[in-house]
C-alpha cells in the first residue's frame, strides 16, 4: 500500500484528523523505533474540519506505540498465581462462554459486569451495549468516562433535557468572551485551545478568563486569571450570577420564554454576596468583579470546562451553575456563545450516543424510562422487560461489588482501573478478590493485566475500521490501515463471537464494522443524537457532524449568519452546526431549566491531620496511564519523572527544597514524588500528575491517594481533590 489513509487521533476529544502513510516510500528510508520496527509516517489531516491539519505531539508520535508491547494472543490461567499460558480463541470463548452461563446459574445477570473505555469506537460500544444489556440482562456496562464526562453528561441533561455539548469549534474564533474553568487545555486539548489563543491575540478586544487554582500555560494566556480555593466554584458561579443579577445584566426576554425554574435560581444566588464569595473562593472582590463585568459586557460568552468541574462531589451541580450564567443572559443557541465541554477521549461522545454508560441505552435513551427500554427491546427483538429498569454498577460500584462478593464476572476492555481509580490500594485488593476477570487489551503488560485471569488481544487503532464522535459532535471514519498483530480482534468481533455462543446467534450475525454501525445509526431514528444519514459509506468522503438524519444534506448548507461572520475557510464552516438555535430545549416544556445549587465543598476538606488539598491532572505529552506514550522516547524525555508541586511558602515551613523527595499522605496511601517548588500552585493547594503506574515508577501512583466520593447525580468520583499531609523524606 503507498497511498496514505484518513483517519482521527485516538486521544483526546478534540478529535484531530490524521493521514497515515505506510513506513517505506519509494526512494525515501524507512524510520524504524529503537526495536527496528519500521514507523508508519503520521502528519495531520487537512481537509478534517475539526483540526485543519494541526496535530500536537501526541497525535504526531501515534504510530511509534504501534508494534511496541503488543499483546498477541488469547493468554489463561486458573488462578492469579499461575503464570499465563497462551490458548486459542477456541479455548478463551469456550471458557468465558462457560463462566458467563455459571454466574448467570449461580448469581443472576447482576454479577455480570463489563467496564469498557472511551477508546472503544462506536461499534466496540453498539456490540458491547447489546450483549450486555440486551443479551446477558445485565446493565452493569460502564465505560471510564464516568471517571471523565458523566458530570457533564447529567448537567446537560438536567439543563437541557438532553445530553450533547451545543457549541462547535468555530465558536472558539467567534466568541467575545471566553470563560475557561477546571480546563488545562492549553495541555489537555491543545489543538482546540491554539486556536482560541491564536484567535484572542489577533483580537485584543476578545477577553479570555481562566479559573484554575493552578497557573497553569493556560492561565497564563488569559486576561484574567481567578486562582480560586479547590471546590469553590459554585461560590464563584453564583457570585457572578449576584453580580450580573445587581448590574441588570438579564436577558429577561429569554427567560420568561425559554427557562424554567428562574425564581429558585434567584433565591439562591441572592446569597452570594461578592465579599462572602471573594473570601470563600480566596480572590479579590475586584478580580470577580472584573470576571462578571467581562461576561457582562460581551455580546457572545462561550465556556469550556474539563475535568476540573466534571470531577468533583458536586459536579453535576457545577456543570448547571456555569449553563445557569448562559441562561440568565441568553447565552446559548448562536455563534460564539454556549456552554462547551471539552471531552477527555476520542469516543467518550459516540459512547454517550450508543448507551455506553450503565444508566444508558443506545440513541441517548436512559434505563429508567419505560418508553426507551421498549423502543430498544423492540428494535433489539428481545422479550419485553428483558432490559432491567435499574441502572446498573457504575465504575467504583464494581470495584465495591468484588468486596462484597456480589459481582462473580468482571470483563474489562481498553482501560486500565488498576491506575485510574481512585483510591488504587483498595481497588487493586478488590481485584485481587475477582473469582474471574476477563482483560481485553492491545498492550501487555499493564498494571490491570496482573489482575486478569483471561488476556484478550484486541485489534486498535489503525487496525480496524470504525467510527468516532469528538467534542464538538463531528463523526469521523477511522479506516484500518495495516493488520493486527498476531491473532488480535477488534473489540465487537470480541463481543459478537461470545453473543452468538451464548445463543444469539442472528442477534450479532455482523458481516463487518459497516453493518454494525448501520444498526447503531438505526436506533438514533428521531433522537437528538439522530445519525441515520451517516454510514461508513458516506463519511469516507468527509466527516460529518450530527445530528444528521437521513437524507439530510444539513452539512453542506452553511448559515448565512456564519457566512458572514466568520474568516474561515469555507470547508471548516461548512460543517458548523450548533444544538438549540431556536431556542427550543429538549425538555417536556421544550423550556431549559435553571438549577439551584448552594455550594457544598469539597468532600474531603483539609483539616489538621492532612491540612494540603492535592489536585491531580495531565501533562501536555502523556495520555492517561500511559500504556502507549510510555512507550514513545520522545515523549518520556519531555516527561520524565512524576513530580509534586508545592508553593515555596509551603515548601519553606516544611524545610523542602528543590528536587527532595517528598511524602505524600491521604487517609487511603501514599506516595513519593520529586518537589517542584513554584508560584504556579497556590500556597494550601499541591499538584502531581495522574500519568504514572506501578509500570512505571515506585510508589509515585496519585490516585493512592484520591477518594471514591461521587456526585450524587453523575456518580463521577471526586479524582480532583483530596486532603493529603506533606512531608520531606
Ligand atoms: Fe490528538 Fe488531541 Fe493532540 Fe489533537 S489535540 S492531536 S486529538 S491528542
Amino acid at each position: 500500500m503507498t497511498e496514505s489513509t484518513k483517519t482521527l487521533c485516538p486521544y483526546c476529544g478534540v478529535g484531530c484528523g490524521l493521514e497515515v502513510s505506510p513506513p517505506a516510500q519509494h526512494g525515501k528510508a524507512t524510520n524504524r523505533d529503537h526495536e527496528g520496527n519500521p514507523i508508519w509516517r503520521v502528519r495531520g489531516d487537512k481537509t478534517h474540519p475539526s483540526s485543519q491539519g494541526m496535530v500536537c505531539v501526541k497525535g504526531a508520535t501515534i504510530a511509534e506505540s504501534l508494534d511496541k508491547n503488543r499483546l498477541h494472543f488469547p493468554m489463561v490461567r486458573n488462578s492469579l498465581n499461575e503464570k499465563f499460558r497462551r490458548a486459542t480463541w477456541e479455548e478463551a470463548f469456550d471458557l468465558i462462554t462457560k463462566r458467563i452461563q455459571q454466574v448467570l446459574q449461580t448469581q443472576g445477570s447482576e454479577a455480570i459486569c463489563m467496564y469498557g473505555s472511551g477508546q472503544f469506537q462506536t461499534e466496540d460500544y453498539y456490540v458491547a451495549q447489546k450483549l450486555m444489556k440486551g443479551c446477558i440482562g445485565s446493565n452493569n456496562f460502564d465505560a471510564n468516562s464516568r471517571l471523565c464526562m458523566s458530570s457533564a453528561v447529567s448537567g446537560y441533561i438536567q439543563s437541557f433535557g438532553s445530553d450533547g455539548p451545543p457549541c462547535c469549534y468555530d465558536d472558539l474564533e467567534l466568541t467575545d468572551c471566553a470563560f475557561l474553568i477546571g480546563t488545562n487545555a492549553a495541555e489537555c486539548h491543545p489543538i482546540a485551545f491554539n486556536r482560541l489563543a491564536k484567535y484572542h491575540k489577533r483580537n485584543r478586544k476578545v477577553k479570555m478568563i481562566v479559573v484554575d487554582p493552578r497557573r497553569t500555560q493556560t492561565a497564563e494566556a488569559a486576561d484574567l486569571h481567578l486562582a480560586i480555593r479547590p471546590g469553590t466554584d459554585i461560590d464563584l458561579m453564583n457570585g457572578m450570577a449576584h453580580l450580573l443579577m445587581r448590574w441588570g445584566c438579564l436577558d429577561t426576554g429569554f427567560i420568561d420564554e425559554c427557562t424554567s425554574n428562574f425564581p429558585a435560581f434567584a433565591e439562591v444566588i441572592r446569597h452570594y454576596s461578592p465579599d462572602v464569595v471573594a473570601r470563600t473562593c480566596g480572590i479579590t472582590i475586584q478580580d470577580l468583579a472584573t470576571a462578571a463585568r467581562y461576561w457582562a459586557d460581551s455580546k457572545n460568552v462561550l465556556s469550556l470546562w474539563s475535568m476540573g468541574v466534571n470531577q468533583s462531589s458536586e459536579g453535576t451541580a457545577k456543570v448547571r451553575t456555569i449553563i445557569n450564567l448562559h441562561l440568565m443572559t441568553g447565552q446559548i443557541g448562536r455563534p460564539g456563545s454556549g456552554p462547551f465541554s471539552l471531552t477527555g477521549q476520542p469516543n467518550a461522545m459516540g459512547g454517550r450516543e450508543a448507551g455506553g454508560l450503565s444508566h444508558l441505552l443506545p440513541g441517548y435513551r436512559l434505563i429508567k424510562n419505560p418508553q426507551h427500554r421498549a423502543e430498544v427491546e423492540e428494535f433489539w427483538g428481545i422479550k419485553p422487560g428483558k432490559i432491567s429498569p435499574l441502572p446498573g454498577l457504575t465504575a467504583w460500584d464494581m470495584i465495591t461489588g468484588l468486596e462484597t462478593g456480589d459481582v462473580g464476572l468482571l470483563w474489562v476492555a481498553a482501560t486500565n482501573p488498576a491506575v485510574s481509580m481512585p483510591d488504587i490500594e483498595r481497588t487493586k485488593a478488590a481485584l485481587l478478590k475477582s473469582p474471574f476477570t476477563i482483560y481485553q487489551d492491545a498492550y501487555y503488560p499493564t498494571e490491570t493485566a496482573a489482575y486478569a485471569h483471561v488476556l484478550l488481544p484486541a485489534a486498535q487503532w489503525g487496525e480496524k475500521t470504525g467510527v468516532m464522535t469528538n467534542s464538538e459532535r463531528v463523526v469521523t471514519l477511522c479506516q484500518s490501515f495495516r493488520p493486527a498483530p498476531g491473532e488480535a480482534k477488534a473489540d465487537w468481533e470480541i463481543f459478537a463471537e461470545v453473543g452468538r455462543r451464548l445463543g444469539y446467534v442472528g442477534e450479532f450475525a455482523f458481516a463487518n464494522s459497516a453493518h454494525v454501525y448501520n444498526e447503531f445509526t438505526q436506533l438514533t431514528l428521531g433522537r437528538p443524537c439522530d445519525v441515520t444519514g451517516i454510514s461508513h459509506e458516506k463519511l469516507k468522503q468527509s466527516p460529518i457532524q450530527w445530528p444528521y438524519p437521513d437524507n439530510s444534506d444539513e452539512c453542506k448548507v452553511l448559515s448565512a449568519e456564519l457566512r458572514s461572520n466568520t474568516q474561515h475557510s469555507a470547508l471548516s464552516t461548512r460543517y458548523s452546526k450548533r444544538l438549540y438555535t431556536d431556542l427550543r430545549f429538549a425538555t417536556p416544556d421544550g423550556r431549559a431549566k435553571f438549577g439551584a445549587y448552594y455550594s457544598r465543598g469539597l468532600a474531603e476538606p483539609p483539616d489538621p491531620d492532612y491540612p494540603f488539598i492535592l489536585t491531580t491532572g495531565r501533562l501536555y505529552g502523556h495520555w492517561h496511564t500511559q500504556t502507549r506514550t510510555g512507550r514513545i522516547e520522545k515523549i518520556r524525555q519531555m516527561h520524565p519523572e512524576p513530580f509534586i508541586e508545592i508553593h515555596p511558602r509551603d515548601a519553606s515551613s516544611l524545610n523542602i527544597t528543590e528536587n527532595s523527595y517528598v511524602e505524600v499522605g491521604s487517609r487511603r496511601g501514599s506516595a513519593r514524588f520529586k518537589a517542584k517548588i513554584t508560584r504556579a500552585i497556590a500556597p494550601g493547594t499541591v499538584f502531581v500528575p495522574m500519568h504514572w503506574g506501578a509500570l512505571w515508577a515506585e510508589n509515585a501512583e496519585a490516585n493512592a491517594m484520591t477518594h471514591p466520593i461521587s456526585c450524587p447525580d453523575s456518580l463521577q468520583p471526586e479524582l480532583k481533590a483530596c486532603a493529603v499531609s506533606l512531608a520531606l523524606v
